[in-house]
């Protein structure tokens, strides 16, 4: 071939590939992962919304009618069971890692850039939003590149230094530096990099600036969003926060955007076993999708809408006995065990402790025993001899999981309401089961079948011409 023919064909395949990205990548891009949401998880979840109903009146969820469904293989590079920042990892770069890493290799050698990293050079706006803080492994596996997860204050910088246009979630964990007195403030440091924070959505409302929010809730230490189960209408929701990022940038985006939205709270109900929050969190989780199923509507043929989890947590397993599966009785816990745990630790510390009598009223009104659902006397007795360790001989411990410390009492509570909804759980901590896939929208199709965790962004990277390392 001539060097002139070259030179045509080779500009051919420019036109060609300028008008495939033109025409194949979507344009508006939402990532939704549910931490630790199982198929069972949402199977429960699913079951719950059928039997009893969400807070807004739906009988489904959303998400698992989306017309792609697949399983996802989580594996890390290291272990058969992965942590979220080494899954987080590789939903965000493409690239698997080693358990506790964060945005690097797996051997800790190099940075990884994440897609969403890779549009934000393109021009997309780029929102971050969990029910955890900011910092942690999932929203910090899409722009930060540190070797151990809970180098907390280095993954802000690394937010900070990220140019990303939104990020929503329960604040941040170590605003200033263990290893370094010198280190400037988190906050200050978002601030000269022209980030705006607001604290809470009335402060969010008010203003008029658009551009590089932080939008987190007016308790500033709590470390995650509340539950919501535990909600009240003053609370900052993960819903409040999705909708936020969704108007700002429906408004702003220009050029397209890419929005992460992490249920983090799912994964700290399963690791507490405490089911009645895990599908009531899986439940709120549907109303964010809820509203960008509204969006995709609007513009269906430029919107991908992905639904997916990191791992598995707990082994939820759905029927410990018999052929019945009673998931409905969740409906009567009326707050999560960390809440139960909260209310049971004032009353310890009251001046008088509560009698067994007075306890079993809370127990009614908080979980339905008794008179919703019936409790054995052998079942009582348990109860009882629990009751009777921790509130009178204050012998008993705390009951310890990843993300709660728990009262005994609370705990025994709520695991005897998870028996008797036919709940099982086989783990603490996670599993090496694969998770679910749903997508719909712009190049759903191409998700089908079997997948890795890192199709996520690599898929989309083929329908954007776009290379691994590219900066
Ligand atoms: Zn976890």
């Amino acid at each position: 071939m001539t060097r002139p023919m070259r030179s045509v064909l080779f500009g051919l395949l420019l036109v060609c590939a300028t008008l495939a990205h033109g025409t194949q990548a979507p344009k508006y891009i939402f990532l939704f992962i549910g931490d630790g949401m199982g198929f069972n998880h949402v199977e429960a979840s699913q079951i719950y919304a059928e039997k009893v109903g969400t807070d807004t009146g739906e009988r489904s969820l959303l998400f698992p009618t989306f017309p792609v469904m697949t399983q996802v293989c989580t594996r890390s590079a290291s272990h058969l069971i992965t942590c979220s920042s080494a899954a987080a990892t590789a939903l965000a770069t493409g690239e698997k890692t080693t358990n506790y890493v964060i945005g690097m290799d797996a051997k800790k050698q190099h940075g990884l850039k994440s897609l969403a990293r890779q549009l934000k050079g393109k021009g997309y706006k780029i929102g971050i939003i969990t029910s955890a803080s900011i910092d942690h492994a999932t929203p910090g596996g899409f722009y930060a590149s540190q070797p151990d997860r809970s180098m907390y204050y280095e993954i802000g910088v690394d937010a900070a230094n990220s140019g990303f246009d939104f990020f929503g979630g329960a604040g941040l964990l170590q605003p200033r530096s263990k290893r370094n007195a010198s280190a400037p403030c988190l906050y200050d440091l978002f601030h000269q990099k022209g980030y705006t924070m607001y604290r809470g959505m009335d402060a969010y409302n008010r203003s008029h600036v658009k551009d590089k929010v932080l939008l987190f809730p007016t308790d500033t230490v709590s470390g995650s969003l509340k539950y919501a189960l535990d909600r009240s209408e003053k609370d900052l929701g993960l819903p409040d926060l999705t909708k936020a990022c969704l108007d700002n940038f429906a408004e702003t985006a220009k050029k397209g955007f890419f929005m992460m939205v992490e249920g983090g709270k799912i994964d700290w109900a399963a690791h507490a076993h405490d089911a009645a929050t895990v599908v009531t969190e899986t439940v709120d989780f549907d109303q964010c999708i809820r509203l960008a199923y509204e969006f995709y509507k609007k513009h269906p043929d430029e919107t991908l809408i992905l639904v997916t989890a990191d791992h598995e947590t707990g082994g939820l397993g759905l029927g410990n006995s018999d052929t019945n599966l009673n998931i409905e009785l969740l409906k009567y816990q009326q707050c999560s065990q960390e809440a139960l745990t909260n209310a049971m630790r004032k009353m310890k510390t009251a001046k008088a402790v509560p009698s067994w009598g007075e306890m079993k009223s809370f127990l009614k009104k908080k979980l339905g025993f008794w008179e919703q659902i019936t409790i054995t006397p052998h079942e009582e007795l348990e109860l009882l001899i629990c009751y009777e360790q921790s509130f009178l001989k204050k012998k008993s411990k705390d009951i310890v999981s990843l993300y709660a410390k728990d009262e005994p009492l609370a705990v025994a509570a709520v695991a005897l309401l998870d028996k008797k909804a036919s709940i099982g759980w086989t783990t603490k901590s996670h599993t090496g089961a694969p998770v679910p896939l749903y997508v719909v929208g712009k190049q759903a199709h191409l998700y089908s079948g079997r997948r890795d965790n890192t199709d996520m962004a690599n898929i989309l990277r083929q329908l954007f011409n776009l290379k691994q390392w590219e900066e």
